[in-house]
């Protein structure tokens, strides 16, 4: 049954808890132990489905009876089991390889047009988003700023930028930027991307990825309003949010609230992460191993 339970276990935390998590507030009170749960569901499910796929043959040679379980039978289940848990992993890992080379190229390409773009004598003035980081300003009407991850990390700003947000704005959108490099969000982001790229695309769901991005966010603009101020932040979210952009009015609107997370809903939701990836572990994985690896004769 350890196969019909983690293929149960890894098709609910694949569709219905991501639905449910995704649609829930309490996650943007506590951005960081709520990324860290997307995570865990994230590989929780991978891991059950890989367990799944290594259960299953030997699950059915043992309901066929002990004679099923000796010689070629048993090597070909072990074969099978192995074949089916290897397709996902390989499928995983290599979408995730392809997305890192084609990323880090198309970031190169990014990093040399905004160093030819570069408004010199405006971001020298400013100076770098941060220490580790190069700034670049790029002609432009709209106001908004960005950054290149990666070896050579930039952050770019355009001129409305910098002509409509105010000294202490432009230090809080600084500290959001760097936040995302320091921490390396993009790998996170790059994660579930390839996740939502693995999966078959009648079973994708975008849910995941696009929480996880608009929690990335939220923990950035906390960088903001903790290096700058709550005013501040939310002077340069006003900024740059167009009419309409609803990712931006939430953002804002959280800043606003001057939303802070407690300590014990932050430990719960960590306690959950752990849990999901512990439980089935536990309740399932290890009774399936307990039986089986007896009964193929590899403990006795
Ligand atoms: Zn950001």
């Amino acid at each position: 049954m350890a196969s019909v339970w983690l293929a149960a276990l890894a098709l609910v935390l694949a569709g219905p808890v991501p639905s449910v998590l995704a649609r829930a507030q309490w996650p943007q009170r506590v951005p960081r132990a709520a990324i860290v749960l997307w995570q865990a569901i994230a590989l929780a499910a991978v891991l059950a489905a890989v367990g799944s796929a290594l259960a299953a043959p030997e699950e059915l040679l043992r309901a066929l009876g002990p004679e099923q379980r000796q010689g070629t039978t048993m090597v070909v289940a072990v074969a099978i089991a192995a074949i089916l848990a290897g397709l996902i992993v390989l499928r995983l890992l290599g979408v995730l390889v392809l997305l890192a080379v084609r990323t880090r190229r198309r970031r190169a390409r990014h990093r040399d047009m905004v160093d030819l773009l570069d408004r010199a004598e405006r971001s020298a003035l400013i100076g770098g988003g941060g220490a580790k980081s190069v700034l670049r300003v790029l002609d432009g009407a709209v106001p908004f700023a960005y950054c290149v991850p990666g070896r050579a990390p930039r952050v770019v700003v355009t001129e409305a930028a910098l002509d409509t947000l105010d000294a202490d704005e432009l230090r809080a959108v600084l500290a959001h930027e760097q936040a995302h490099l320091d921490a390396r969000h993009d790998l996170v982001r790059e994660g579930f991307v390839a996740l939502h790229q693995a999966f078959p695309v009648l079973a994708r769901s975008r849910q995941a990825r696009d929480a996880v991005g608009m929690l990335l966010e939220m923990l950035a603009d906390d960088a903001g309003r903790s290096r700058c101020s709550d005013t501040a932040m939310a002077g340069a979210l006003e900024a740059f949010g167009a009419a309409g952009d609803t990712e931006v009015g939430a953002r804002l609107a959280r800043v606003r609230a001057q939303a802070c997370g407690s300590r014990a809903l932050a430990t719960g939701t960590y306690l959950a992460a752990a849990a999901v990836v512990v439980v089935p572990t536990v309740a399932v994985v290890i009774p399936w191993l307990a039986v089986a690896l007896p009964a193929a004769g590899v403990l006795r």
